[in-house]
């Protein structure tokens, strides 16, 4: 039976005064909390500006200036194509400052969402070097309005230092482990080894061999013969330096499906760090292959800028290392979503850098590697002194760790004037680095 009116009446009302003296009672803060926490004033985009230049020597960088409707502050984004600096310089200037400007400088993730799906058709490789830019530049201005280093807004140090795989290379297997050698006693813990450059190890040098009259006369890879060499290189460098250092190695992506697998398995006893890039970008399923009969650990990704090609790899535990470029995948925002996933299904982060890549993504890829649990390995990349007074604030490699500073927001600048006196140089006739032939001419793909 239901209580009389007149108490029931009672009861709610004495429900109501509890309910608002709760929503009353003062928050346990001090008066300095009360005035941070009273959120800081609506800024917008004021100005976006494209900054080109070579760096004093020779890269094809480009950087983004957001200014803000308060004077003065201002963040920095790479939007850097190494092939195509040109094209995302324009797209800044002509596409995508109109769009931006007087939006929400504190809406990171709405503008992110907004400016990839500007264009309808996302993830082409300049949206995405454009995405990347203004993602890392707004980063760069909420750390700057709130007094913190990215790393602070993105969770903090989950360590130290970022570790750092360096770069050895050489013309006989002596020479590598030589190169191996002095980065191990430089401090480097973990090593990428390289026989004789890009594709090296496979190349069949200029005019020799059967070949097609009047053809291709230049190096030409042959896989079979890659597959050969590559795993002797790593038995004579555990041979002669042990166990004990982390080594790596890059195919550049340079084989055909089974020859991935065949490699892969014949690297196994040499116990590498990772094997990177062992299949095209196209050629993602055979992964499940090679998962089937070797634990050589796979890195894979510097060449992938949509999600539904790493998603799968990293959701079946396919790879170990997720190798995406920052600058490609969509910047601070897509990398800490990738980092995430990564965590989730075991995976590892080792975003790519490379000899052309520029201080502010690898500062970009360093307050992310220092925030993350998913944390693999970083690689490498150094600059001349020359870049480090263009950009100051550009980070510092010692004994193999990577040391950003602790400035607010991404913690560099770019000195404009000096870029300017070092403008882009237009590119040449003549094929990219990345063309390698076989001995019939044709094109092995990276
Ligand atoms: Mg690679």
């Amino acid at each position: 039976m239901s209580p009389p009116l007149e108490a029931r009446y009672r009861n709610s009302m004495r429900r109501r005064e509890l309910l608002t003296s709760l929503m009353a009672a003062p928050l346990a803060v001090t008066a300095q909390q009360t005035n941070r926490t009273r959120g800081l004033p609506k800024l917008t985009i004021r100005n976006v500006r494209p900054i080109a230049t070579s760096g004093g020597r020779g890269y094809q960088w480009v950087f983004v200036k957001v200014e803000t409707s308060e004077p003065g502050l201002y963040g920095i984004g790479s939007a850097s194509n190494v092939n195509n600096a040109l094209s995302v310089a324009t797209a800044i200037e002509k596409h995508y400052a109109p769009f931006w400007v007087g939006k929400d400088v504190a809406r990171v993730e709405d503008l992110w969402q907004n400016t990839h799906t500007r264009g309808y058709w996302r993830n082409g490789t300049i949206h995405n070097n454009v995405l990347s830019a203004i993602d890392m530049a707004l980063w760069d201005i909420k750390g700057k309005r709130a007094g913190m280093p990215v790393y602070d807004l993105l969770g903090g140090k989950a360590r130290d230092a970022v570790p750092m795989y360096a770069h050895a290379d050489g013309r006989s297997m002596d020479e590598v482990a030589d190169n191996v050698k002095r980065y191990m006693d430089e401090g480097y813990r973990h090593v990428r080894a390289q026989m004789g450059g890009y594709g090296g190890g496979g190349m069949i040098a200029p005019g020799q061999g059967s070949r097609p009259a009047e053809g291709f006369k230049g190096a030409a890879f042959d896989e079979e013969l890659y597959v050969e060499i590559i795993p002797k290189l790593f038995e004579h460098l555990r041979v002669k330096l042990g166990k004990d250092v982390k080594l790596c190695h890059d195919v550049h992506e340079h084989l055909s499906g089974a020859m991935a697998v065949e490699l892969s398995k014949r690297v196994e006893p040499y116990r590498l760090f990772f094997l990177e890039d062992v299949l095209p970008p196209e050629q993602i399923q055979w992964f499940r292959n090679i998962r089937q009969v070797t634990t050589t650990p796979m890195a894979m990704g510097e060449l992938f800028t949509h999600p539904l090609e790493w998603v799968p790899l990293i959701s079946e535990r396919l790879i170990d290392f997720f190798r995406g470029r920052v600058s490609q995948i969509g910047g601070i925002t897509a990398a800490r979503k990738v980092a995430a996933l990564c965590e989730t299904f075991g995976c590892r982060t080792a975003f790519q850098e490379g000899g052309d890549n520029d201080p502010v993504n690898q500062l970009a890829a360093w307050h992310v590697d220092l925030s993350i649990s998913s944390f693999g390995i970083q690689e490498e990349n150094h600059f001349p002194a020359i870049v480090h007074e263009m950009l100051p604030g550009t980070a510092q490699l010692k004994g193999g760790y990577l040391y950003g500073n602790d400035q607010p927001g991404l913690g560099i600048d770019i000195n404009e004037a000096m870029a300017a006196k070092h403008p882009l140089v237009p590119p040449g006739p003549g094929d990219s680095w990345t063309t390698v032939r076989g001995m019939d001419g044709s094109l092995v793909r990276p």
